[in-house]
């Protein structure tokens, strides 16, 4: 439904009166619906089962950081530090509604010693990012994501093999099909500055759009990145890492790969695959469908807990943006598993006393864990019968004059339309019996 939206004009009192303002919810963020919850429900439920199943603890960061926390890992010359963080007013700090997690994690993992853990610590999360970014399809200012990390431990390549797979049995379990896993390596501190000399190299005698050629000096691995129909062009000639990465970074990366062959995970290599955020190092990765929908972005980040002031802990993670899966599992036509919906009761009074007394008599019931529906706020018993049935109620309770002096109550079955008047005291074992 289209709303009209009236701006207020600022003119004399009677006139602002009568003016209705239509407040809207904030560009780039949306309602999540009861009718929607099924699919962030199922989701909630899947991405449980299985950071159980290995071994994943939940974590939950608050939704507000310091804005240095990502200016230091994330990286200035990146998308998400230069424009994309939502400032929050404070008096103190720089705070900023967190545009992703993982820093967050890695934070919280010093902060609170989780290295005393086994390790590496396996930690999960699910929850809002928030990015200011120009909203089109898929692509929202508030977006929630769910993250897998590894921290600590030895940085062994199993663990990048794992980081996929979690991802990619999620989405199995919630029956995404046509997935393309594209993984590639982006080296270490070693070869990692061979390498981006070569592509500053290659790309400053080429013509790259204002954009890159500024990102240049600052992050040249962005370039990468660009998805200007020219610097695509350029990119087709551009060095690549695999030519460049030192020996332990090699045996890393092609161990991951032997383990993903073992595992049965079907990949293709990307040699451009870059995601220019700074904390990245060795295994870069993304799931996307096969209509190049970006599902799943992740990567080691050996450095990062050490950015922030930590010992050197090797870690792996990454995430994945939920609103994208629902739209893609809709668009594949996915079905829901059927709803584990309880059968209903529905409580119908007739007049003052039975609606004051029918109060309590639905504490009782849904105290014994019977799911109740009423229409306390209407006085039909038309109505209410209409509503009883709409709402596909099992069983109706009337509850009228008569009944609530005489300490009674009838119940109906609205299946087959046999009604019977039980005492007060035994209307939650009657109704327990008639649901059965
Ligand atoms: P990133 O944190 O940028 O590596 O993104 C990881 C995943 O989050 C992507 O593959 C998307 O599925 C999702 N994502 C990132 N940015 C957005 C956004 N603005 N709106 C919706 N989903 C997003």
């Amino acid at each position: 439904m289209s709303k009209k939206i009236v701006k207020p004009k600022l003119r004399n009192k009677s006139a602002r009166k009568t003016e209705r303002v239509m407040l809207q919810s904030v560009k780039g963020m949306r309602d999540i619906l009861p009718a929607d919850q099924p699919w962030w429900d199922w989701i909630r439920e899947e991405v449980g089962k299985l950071a159980d199943y290995y071994n994943f603890g939940r974590i939950d960061t608050p939704i507000l950081e310091k804005a240095e926390l990502f200016e230091k890992t994330v990286g200035e010359a990146t998308d998400i530090v230069e424009k994309q963080m939502f400032f929050v007013k404070s008096a103190k700090d720089r705070l900023v509604l967190r545009p992703e997690n993982t820093a967050a994690v890695a934070r919280a993992y010093i902060e609170h010693g989780l290295s005393r853990l086994p390790q590496p610590a396996r930690l999960y999360y699910i929850g809002p990012m928030f990015r200011h970014e120009q909203p089109q399809e898929g692509r929202f200012r508030q977006f929630h994501q769910v993250g897998f990390e590894m921290l600590g431990g030895e940085g062994d390549p199993v663990y990048d093999a794992q980081t996929i797979l979690i991802f990619y049995r999620l989405l199995e379990r919630l029956k995404i099909t046509d997935l393309n896993i594209q993984i590639n390596t982006i080296g270490c501190r070693t070869c990692r500055p061979i390498y981006r000399k070569r592509l500053v190299d290659y790309y400053k005698s080429k013509g790259v759009c204002r954009d890159c050629r500024r990102r240049l000096s600052i992050n040249p691995f962005r370039l990468l990145d660009c998805k200007g129909e020219k610097c695509e062009e350029i990119k087709k000639e551009a060095p690549i890492i695999l030519d460049n990465i030192c020996d332990g970074c090699d045996c890393h990366f092609r161990t991951i790969l032997e383990y993903l062959e073992q595992i049965g995970l079907p990949y293709v290599l990307n040699n451009y695959l870059a995601r220019g955020l700074d904390y990245y190092n060795r295994t870069v990765f993304e799931i996307f469908t096969k209509e190049s929908t970006a599902l799943v972005g992740g990567g080691r980040y050996d450095y990062l807990v050490e950015m922030l002031g930590g010992p050197a802990t090797p870690a792996i993670g990454g995430a994945a943006g939920l609103e994208r899966w629902i739209a893609v599992m809709k668009s594949q036509e996915i079905k829901l598993p059927p709803a584990k919906t309880r059968p209903k009761v529905f409580l119908i009074h007739i007049g003052n006393l039975a609606k004051k007394r029918g109060l309590i008599l639905l504490e009782e019931l849904r105290g014994a864990g019977i799911k109740t529906d009423e229409a306390l706020g209407r006085a039909s018993l038309r109505a209410q019968l209409k509503q009883a049935d709409r709402e596909r109620a099992k069983v109706a309770l009337i509850f009228g004059q008569k009944e609530a002096f005489e300490d009674t109550i009838i119940i109906r079955d609205m299946n087959t339309g046999s009604q019977e008047t039980v005492p007060l005291e035994k209307m939650v074992n009657a109704v327990k019996r008639k649901l059965k």
